[in-house]
């Protein structure tokens, strides 16, 4: 197989990071909710274009807006890949059954069909968290390949805590744990047990991981990789960089800070919005021109059909 990587984002409005701190309803400013929308799609889209990388973007259905849609349509005219994150985000999405996963995630295609002309074949789930029967609907309504695994140890441990903080002083996150078994998730595309998607098995839509350093499993995702030292960011890439395929996740987020609009509540949380989004996309065009020595840039769908 030959060395691919990929540089994906998913395009979480603010509210759903409202909603994972906590935040009472209407602390965020009315005209932070779009700002993913508005602005970070044209500076993944900027960064990927100076770069001269296809992206592939996860979009939400019910987070579009007419500026996010004419991006996203801009996007897939200049060989970008637009991807399913479902329609309405929800982070108990894996407590559902199989009806209501897979009418949000066919109402989720729909919406971005609609918007871009092509129907996606590439799904990330809400919150990281994939379950089976998630998996029979990408095999039902034919997709191509998931990408929702995240096999990241000191993320499962840090949310862990921070859930359990929560708890402690009453208050109730949207986000919840993952099944464990998603520490001993492959790191490397695989096709997945349709029973248990964390398992290998004979499925038919194959799953390409979210990249984690291999030893310690600490996630290489755009939090940290815009927000740690360089040097720090750099030693990981290099157990990283050992490995056939890297799937380099980004969000929204990580292209915006408080002078965009956020509001003062949200940065006290959300520490990484406190960092100049200058600084963030400098440091994400340096990692993306190491990435680029070192592997073939592709589309999640290109790299999806070559482990297929
Ligand atoms: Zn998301």
């Amino acid at each position: 197989m030959k060395r691919l990587a990929c540089v994906t984002i998913d395009l979480d409005g603010l509210s759903h990071y409202a909603a994972i701190h906590a935040m009472p309803e209407g602390t965020l400013p009315a005209s932070a909710e779009d700002l993913v929308d508005r602005v970070a799609i044209d500076r993944f889209l900027e960064l990927c274009g100076n770069q001269q990388v296809p992206g592939t973007l996860f979009a939400i259905g019910n987070d579009l807006r007419d500026h996010g849609k004419a991006s996203l349509r801009r996007a897939v005219e200049n060989g970008h890949e637009v991807g399913n994150h479902t329609f309405w985000h929800r982070y108990a999405l894996w407590q559902k059954g199989l009806s209501d996963v897979a009418t949000d995630i066919s109402r989720g295609a729909d919406a971005l069909e609609a918007a871009t002309g092509v129907r996606p074949r590439g799904f990330r789930a809400p919150g990281y968290t994939f379950t089976a029967e998630m998996y029979r609907a990408l095999v039902e309504q034919k997709y191509a390949y998931g990408s929702s695994v995240f096999p990241a140890a000191p993320y499962y441990v840090a949310k862990a805590v921070v859930l359990a903080l929560q708890n402690l002083v009453g208050r109730q996150s949207a986000s919840s744990l993952d099944r464990p078994r998603v520490l001993t998730a492959p790191l490397e595309p695989y096709r997945p047990d349709p029973a248990e998607p964390y398992r290998k098995g004979d499925g038919a839509v194959v799953e390409l991981p979210i990249t984690v350093e291999p030893l310690t499993r600490f996630p290489f995702i755009g939090t940290f990789v815009c927000t740690l030292p360089a040097m720090v960011v750099f030693s990981i890439y290099r157990n990283i960089v050992r490995q056939p395929f890297l799937n380099l996740e980004l969000h929204g987020a990580d292209l915006l800070d408080e002078s965009d609009g956020t509001g003062s509540a949200l940065p006290q949380l959300q520490r990484d919005l406190r960092v100049p989004a200058t600084d963030k996309l400098a440091r994400l065009a340096e990692v993306i021109r190491r990435i680029k020595q070192d592997y073939e840039v592709v589309t999640l769908l290109k790299a999806s059909a070559q482990v297929a």
